[in-house]
C-alpha cells in the first residue's frame, strides 16, 4: 500500500503523537513494530467479536469465530501461544454469557468511515455501534482491560472523539454516548456524548497533520515503553 500522507486515521495519529520518529518508522518508512501477545490476542479477540455481532449465533459460533481470527504472531513458544488462546477463550465466554442477559440493539459492529477535512480525508472502524431511545446512538470501542479504564479515560479519549466524528459526519448519526466496553470486567465506561469539543478535535487533527505533513521530528516519546525501541535507530532505551 502506497504512504498517503493526506490520509489520516486514530492510530496514525496517536503514534505521532506519542513519538514522531514512531510515526515515521511505521507510516513513512512502512517498517512494521513487533506484535506482542497482548496486540495480537486483542486483535483475534476484537475480530471474532466483530464476526459475531455480523453474525450472530451461539457460544460454538463465537468460539469458532475466534479460532478462524487467531493470530499466531508474537508469541514466543507454543506454550505461550496456547495459554494466551486459553485466556482470549475465557473472556469470550464470559462476555457471551454477559450478552445473554445484556444483549442490546447492534446497529454497526466494525463499522468502517471516512469523511473529508480540509486537505484530510479522516478514517477509521468503529467497534460497535449500539441504537438507543429517541433515535440517537451509543459508540461503544472493546478494550481487552489490560489498563484500568474509567470516566476520565472515556471524556479525554482522542479514538473516541474521532471516532464520534466519524459517526456523525460519515454515518450521519446522532451521538447520544461514547464509551468503552472492557472485556475482562464485563463493564461498560460510557458518557453522554458532548459535541461542543468537536472544534477543538479538528484543530488537533489539523495541527497534527501539518506536522505529519513536514516530518517534523522535534521531540521523542518515551523509548523504555515504545514497542520499537530495540529497533528505533533514535532510541534511548535499546537495551530494555
Ligand atoms: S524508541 Fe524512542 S525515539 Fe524511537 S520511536 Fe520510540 S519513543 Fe521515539
Amino acid at each position: 500500500m502506497i504512504f498517503d500522507p493526506f490520509e489520516l486515521n486514530y492510530s496514525k495519529i496517536r503514534a505521532y503523537l506519542d513519538c514522531p520518529f514512531l510515526y515515521r518508522y511505521i507510516y513513512a518508512e512502512r517498517k512494521f513494530a513487533p506484535q506482542t501477545p497482548f496486540s495480537s490476542l486483542g486483535l483475534s479477540v476484537h475480530r471474532a467479536l466483530g464476526a459475531f455481532h455480523a453474525r450472530p449465533g451461539d457460544l460454538g459460533d463465537l468460539l469458532q469465530y475466534y479460532e478462524d481470527n487467531w493470530i499466531h504472531h508474537g508469541y514466543g513458544r507454543a506454550q505461550e501461544s496456547m495459554e494466551f488462546y486459553n485466556r482470549g477463550a475465557r473472556v469470550l465466554e464470559a462476555w457471551w454469557l454477559h450478552w445473554q442477559a445484556n444483549t442490546a440493539a447492534v446497529l454497526y459492529s466494525e463499522k468502517h468511515f471516512e469523511f473529508p477535512f480540509e486537505k484530510w480525508r479522516i478514517k477509521g472502524t468503529i467497534d460497535r455501534v449500539d441504537r438507543l431511545p429517541g433515535g440517537l446512538v451509543e459508540l461503544l470501542d472493546y478494550k481487552m482491560g489490560f489498563e484500568d479504564r474509567n470516566e476520565w479515560d472515556v471524556a479525554g479519549s482522542l479514538q473516541l472523539k474521532i471516532y464520534a466524528l466519524g459517526l456523525a459526519r460519515a454515518l450521519r448519526q446522532k451521538v447520544g454516548a461514547t464509551g468503552y466496553f472492557i472485556l475482562t470486567s464485563l463493564q461498560k465506561v460510557s458518557l453522554p456524548y458532548d459535541p461542543s469539543g468537536e472544534e477543538a478535535t479538528l484543530a488537533l487533527i489539523r495541527e497534527t497533520g501539518d506536522k505529519m505533513l513536514a516530518l517534523t521530528m522535534d521531540r521523542k516519546g518515551n523509548c523504555p515503553r515504545c514497542p520499537i525501541r530495540r529497533l528505533c535507530p533514535e532510541s534511548t532505551a535499546k537495551e530494555e
